[in-house]
């Protein structure tokens, strides 16, 4: 039907007949002559009708707003002064010849550049309105521009493209799943996969080598931070490799990536370990990009005459940190109290600071809350944290989780609100996590998944889980964890010691993945693999403020779609046939319920 998309055209086509399909992004109808920006996936052109083409002319006369038309024309130049070189397509227009309206379009809910005018809701109500606007098209272009790099490369690397099943047993992936009903066995449920690792193991015990799928993943959390019920992993895994090879491979990926995608070519990526990362940055997904480091002072601490400091630095579980920023004295009496408020979200009690206004007065050229009970250490205290005129600096003192993620959290805002980073991009690898998280309950948990491999033998894991080491790497970019993944355990005395730890007896083991414990048994292969969050890697690549901005047809808050009003309600009969029984009518009850 067309020969061009609209944003194809330009000057070397002049005088060439085209034909266009797309939309009316505007119509202008100026003194007898009608002008058409028409719209594609590409781009908008101008195509001007005038009365000498009658028909034409009576076809764009009543076109409106979003109308689909096809058209007909020649392209020449815009005569002098109506060029627009902020315009890809600025320099030319289509005059038409014939102008067909394939179809009429009612007035849109918004229009599509004044979207920022209407909530959220609308346009995810109209989604498929909100993605004609070009900044979307673009996001979603992008999108479908990295799946092809990753793909290219790990295809390229000998990497198989292998679907694993949506309907399946619930995996041990740590959140809530979603179920569906089995009709063929009654009282049965299947749940979709949080991620497709169990399966991705079982290839590996089959032989394939080299495994990856572009996965859907579903996990029924609930949605506070910037998260989405389904969502999309690059997962990968391979045979007879360690972690030195599937880093190596995964790290080229996302090299090649940038270089195709963007054009950019990612410097090295250093390698942390989980303890050196806490440490120096609180977080385990540091964002190097911020050249703001947490200084350890729990020594000095110990004998200060205030029992806030004193007491963590004095404590087996407490951490007393100083986080000096270059420049931050000119920080004013309201902004402290709000990276206060800040810090308070993440549990510190409060947030202790000294402005450093002329070091060479000592004391008297110290300016903070606290400052008298420093007399005696305040030398060595700012000679460690290198602090010069003009700084401020920033103390945590609680259990050392907390210091670690509230000035953690604050080492971040920081960076954003005064624009500290020095680079564009900063990647990392972080490796040597524990191999378990004491949460406080009854059990320890898996910091990954039980079927990670420890860097120990079995019986120092035995012997002292809580200092047991995996060798699980997560990648890192800009303070996002773009992927995470492991050497698997594939020795079922390890995997048996693991479950153990975790005290998962071997009914509950049995039940819930004895197919996989099985599987070991018949010859499984040292493999090892990780999975990539495709959604937030596109946000970072395209600099989206939300998740949902990169995802085509997205999920609220509350895990609803509101275009197609799902969750919905179904019929008595389709229950029956389930052989479920609602305990409630459902809030808003429609007549076939
Ligand atoms: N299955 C893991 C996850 O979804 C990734 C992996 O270990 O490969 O986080």
């Amino acid at each position: 039907m067309r020969s061009h998309y609209c944003g194809q055209l330009n000057e070397t086509l002049v005088d060439q007949e085209v034909t266009l399909c797309g939309w009316v992004h505007r119509r202008r109808d100026h003194g007898g002559v009608i002008f058409l920006d028409m719209r594609d996936r590409d781009g908008i052109a101008q195509v001007v009708v005038d009365p000498d083409t009658p028909d034409a002319f009576a076809h764009a006369d009543r076109a409106r707003s979003e109308y689909v038309l096809r058209i007909r024309g020649r392209i020449r130049l815009r005569p002098e002064g109506t060029q627009n070189p902020g315009m890809p397509t600025g320099m030319i227009e289509v005059l038409a010849k014939e102008v067909e309206v394939l179809n009429t379009a009612a007035t849109p809910p918004f229009q599509l550049d004044e979207h920022g005018k209407v909530g959220e809701e609308v346009r995810l109500k109209y989604r498929y309105i909100d993605l004609r606007r070009p900044e979307m098209i673009d996001k979603l272009r992008l999108r479908s521009r990295i799946t092809h790099s990753v793909r290219a490369y790990l295809e390229n690397e000998g990497f198989l493209d292998i679907e694993t099943p949506v309907l399946t047993r619930a995996t041990p992936e740590g959140a809530r799943d979603y179920l569906v009903p089995s009709r063929t066995h009654e009282g049965h449920f299947f749940a979709l996969p949080q991620s497709p690792q169990l399966f991705k193991q079982l290839l590996m015990v089959s032989g394939l080598d080299r495994y990856y799928q572009v996965a859907k993943c579903f996990r029924d959390e609930d949605l506070r931070a910037d998260r989405q019920p389904e969502f999309t992993q690059i997962d990968i895994e391979a045979s007879f490799i360690d972690e030195e090879a599937i880093m190596g491979i995964t790290e080229g990926m996302i090299r090649q990536l940038f270089h195709d995608v963007l054009d950019v070519e990612l410097p090295a990526f250093p390698r942390m370990t989980y303890a050196e990362a806490m440490r120096r940055y609180g977080s385990d997904k540091p964002d190097l990009r911020i050249p703001l480091e947490l200084v350890d002072v729990d020594d000095l601490m110990k004998d200060v005459d205030f029992k806030v400091f004193s007491g963590p630095a004095n404590a087996d579980d407490g951490r007393v940190a100083a986080l000096k920023v270059s420049g931050g004295a000119k920080l004013t009496r309201k902004e402290i109290d709000e990276y206060t408020r800040f810090v308070g979200i993440y549990g510190a009690k409060g947030l202790a600071w000294i402005k450093v206004n002329e070091r060479a007065k000592g004391l008297e050229g110290l300016q903070s809350p606290i400052v008298k009970f420093m007399d005696g250490i305040v030398e060595t205290l700012l000679d460690r944290v290198g602090a010069e005129d003009g700084d401020i600096i920033f103390f945590g003192a609680d259990k050392a989780r907390i210091v670690s993620e509230a000035i953690g959290a604050l080492r971040v805002r920081l960076g954003e609100d005064l624009d500290l980073y020095t680079q564009a991009w900063a990647p990392l690898w972080v490796v040597d996590f524990p191999m378990f998280e004491d949460d406080g309950g009854a059990r320890l948990q898996a910091l990954h998944h039980p079927f990670t491999a420890p860097s120990c033998d079995v019986e120092t894991l035995r012997n002292n889980p809580v200092e047991a080491l995996s060798r699980a790497y997560d990648m890192v970019l800009n303070g996002t964890e773009l992927g995470g993944g492991s050497i698997r355990i594939h020795d079922q005395a390890m995997q048996r010691a693991v479950l153990e730890v975790l005290g998962i007896g071997e009914d509950e083991a049995n039940e819930k993945f004895g197919f996989l414990l099985e599987a070991l048994k018949f010859g499984a292969p040292p493999h090892g693999g990780l999975a990539f969050g495709l959604d937030r890697l596109v946000m970072l690549m395209t600099g989206a403020r939300t998740i949902r901005e990169v995802i085509a047809f997205p999920k609220t808050q509350s895990a609803a779609d509101l275009m197609t009003d799902a969750p919905g309600e179904v019929s008595a009969e389709q229950l029956k046939e389930l052989n479920i029984r609602l305990r409630q009518k459902p809030k808003v009850a429609t007549d076939e319920a």
